[in-house]
């Protein structure tokens, strides 16, 4: 009770604070956002834009001429428009086992995922990934975590802490593409998308299977990268797996 009652304060005082409007775009915004309790789309994706800029920013990226970029441009020649998205891909090059996909069609892969992936495997998280935007689960995650950095926003200015509102939105952007939970009729429904980007492309359906399995041994022991999304919120690896390797076998896919 006393929670809900904060929140109902703060939310008055987000939407009558001058100051927070002063704190740049995304705090305004963010501000308005929670306010108002909606985000047009546009400026969801506008703000995904921002959070890729921030991410290429702050990772290394393959250049042109690496073998991963290469490999990775080899593997996703068929598909720069999915379902009318136009996708842009880069691979980052860090240790962890991880991809992400955002609202304004940009995929990012970790190198520590393509080690352990066979294209086709790649391609499997990649359409899972991408299914998440199609599905709008990653403009949703966004908006929550614009939501979220609102309330931070507000915390801040009380405390004078002026200065953690600018670190603050940094972590905002991030929270929504890597701190996003998504609901396990989410992740279904993500399975499902890549399953079918696989079978309409005549790839391996199976793929996805054999990825969640490499997914859920890693699982078990922690590699030292960090595994969000693909692992974190998918404990249930193994369960996935199964679901695809049964709905093959009722297609007479083996
Ligand atoms: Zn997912």
């Amino acid at each position: 009770m006393i929670r809900k009652t904060l929140i109902a304060m703060s939310l008055v005082a987000v939407t009558t604070s001058a100051t927070l409007a002063q704190n740049g775009s995304l705090g305004q915004a963010a501000a308005e956002g929670l306010g108002s309790l909606t985000l047009s789309d546009e400026q969801v994706a506008e703000y995904s834009r921002q959070a890729v800029v921030q991410m290429d920013a702050q990772n290394p990226i393959a250049g042109p001429n690496d073998p991963y970029t290469q490999r990775l441009n080899r593997i996703v020649s068929r598909h720069r428009t999915i379902d009318g998205v136009p996708i842009n891909y880069k691979v980052y090059m860090v240790k962890d086992v991880n991809a992400f996909a955002t609202a304004d069609g940009s995929v990012r892969v970790m190198k520590g995922l393509m080690d352990i992936m066979t294209d086709q495997e790649l391609l499997a998280v990649m359409g899972h990934e991408i299914g998440h935007v199609i599905n709008h689960d990653t403009r949703d995650a966004m908006k929550a975590a614009l939501r979220r950095s609102a309330f931070r926003n507000l915390l801040a200015s009380r405390s004078g802490a002026v200065g953690n509102v600018a670190r603050s939105q940094l972590g905002t952007l991030a929270d929504g593409l890597f701190g996003a939970k998504f609901s396990r009729q989410q992740e279904t429904e993500a399975d499902d998308y890549s399953y079918g980007f696989l079978k309409r492309n005549g790839y391996n359906v199976l793929t996805l299977a054999t990825s969640f399995e490499k997914l859920a041994k890693l699982s078990g022991g922690s590699g030292g990268g960090r595994v969000a999304e693909l692992v974190s919120s998918h404990p249930d690896s193994q369960r996935r797996a199964q679901r695809v390797r049964d709905r093959a076998r009722q297609e007479g896919i083996r």
